[in-house]
């Protein structure tokens, strides 16, 4: 069960309904959000149905909430979430396109791919600086020299600044950094830096497991929230199947149903989905016509060199390309890009 204050209400009146609630044998679990407290009520809530907490002043609402995962719920919040970057919003009419290298390798070459990048049209630069790698001896990533590349490519460029945080023990670094924090795939459900990442107010992009279901998705956001962070961005980036032609297989009827279950936005990574440049432009054109709020496109001014992820990079121009093409599909669906 979750009990809505009203805009107004503060500590005592929190302090009231934490004693009526635990005088019932339960606890409760605070959120302060920026707009108003969410007060969660843990334990078994057939105890406190009949309770008419609902009638006390400072109360907005109670909401019986079935579902496993509350504050990420449409029943939660009707209407869409906009995850606001300040002064770039992910989750309104228009799709927000966060483009970049898998990772930074140097100054110079994310600079140039920034400047592409948004000459094209991006409003994010997305770059890993600690790398997820699935070998040891693969390249891992510059680490704060990465982050420190991304924010002069930021204050050059305009672009606002995605990256991934792998360690709880990097937050801070991340926080100080990036404008969005992102979640990859393989730490989904690495639960303490989801609890890491909710007790801070950064904006956090949680991409799906390649092996989640959308229930899992879920479940991760609402981690991320239950901590008083409500500024989560949801990812499809394909999942595992049995169809090895693509890198992964794009799971695009996760958009319509995140939409259906959940106000967040949800935005979709083609390049990780299909793991080949060619099929990049495609798949973002099936995204956006399945409703998708914003778009992840690897970029990069040297696939050939890349040091990761280059066969599903796209080339500055190609991307450039992109942006035009998808502008009528965009339209098509009452989108802009
Ligand atoms: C990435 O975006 O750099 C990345 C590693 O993606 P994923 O976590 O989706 O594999
Ligand atoms: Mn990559």
């Amino acid at each position: 069960m979750i009990i809505v204050l009203k805009k107004n209400a503060g500590e005592k009146e929190v302090d009231n309904i934490r004693k009526k609630v635990e005088t019932l044998g339960l606890g409760i679990h605070v959120s302060k959000g920026e707009e108003r407290t969410i007060i969660g009520v843990i334990g078994d809530e057939s105890i406190i149905r009949n309770q008419p907490l609902a009638a006390l002043p400072c109360v907005e609402k109670v909401m019986p909430i079935l579902k496993p995962y509350k504050l990420v719920s449409r029943e939660f919040k009707p209407e869409n979430s906009v995850i606001d970057l300040d002064g770039v919003a992910i989750g309104g009419n228009k799709i927000a396109v966060i483009a970049g290298p898998c990772s930074v390798e140097s100054a110079d070459s994310l600079l140039e791919i920034a400047t592409g990048v948004q000459q094209a049209g991006a409003t994010c630069l997305r770059g890993g600086a600690f790398k997820p790698r699935t070998s040891p001896y693969a390249f891992q990533g510059l680490g704060e020299e990465g982050l420190k590349y991304l924010a002069e490519a930021r204050q050059k460029t305009g672009l606002k600044v995605i990256t991934e945080l792998m360690d709880p023990r990097d937050t801070e670094l991340l926080v100080k950094y990036a404008d969005v924090i992102q979640i990859g795939a393989r730490n989904m459900q690495n639960f303490r830096l989801l609890t890491e990442v909710g007790q801070h107010k950064k904006p956090v992009l949680l991409k799906r497991g390649m092996s989640s279901t959308i229930k899992e998705l879920l479940m991760s956001a609402e981690y991320i929230m239950s901590q008083g962070n409500y500024n989560v961005i949801l990812c499809e980036r394909g999942i595992r199947t049995f169809e090895d032609y693509t890198r992964n297989t794009l799971d695009l009827s996760a958009i319509p149903v995140i939409k259906e279950l959940s106000h967040l936005p949800v935005v979709v990574d083609p390049s990780h989905a299909v793991g080949r440049w060619e099929l990049v432009l495609p798949m973002t054109k099936a995204a956006i016509a399945a409703g998708a709020d914003g778009l992840m496109i690897e970029v990069h001014n040297d696939p050939g060199n890349a040091l990761s992820d280059g066969t599903q990079s796209l080339l500055p121009a190609k991307f450039a390309n992109l942006m035009n093409e998808i502008k009528t599909v965009a339209a098509a669906v009452g989108r802009e890009i």
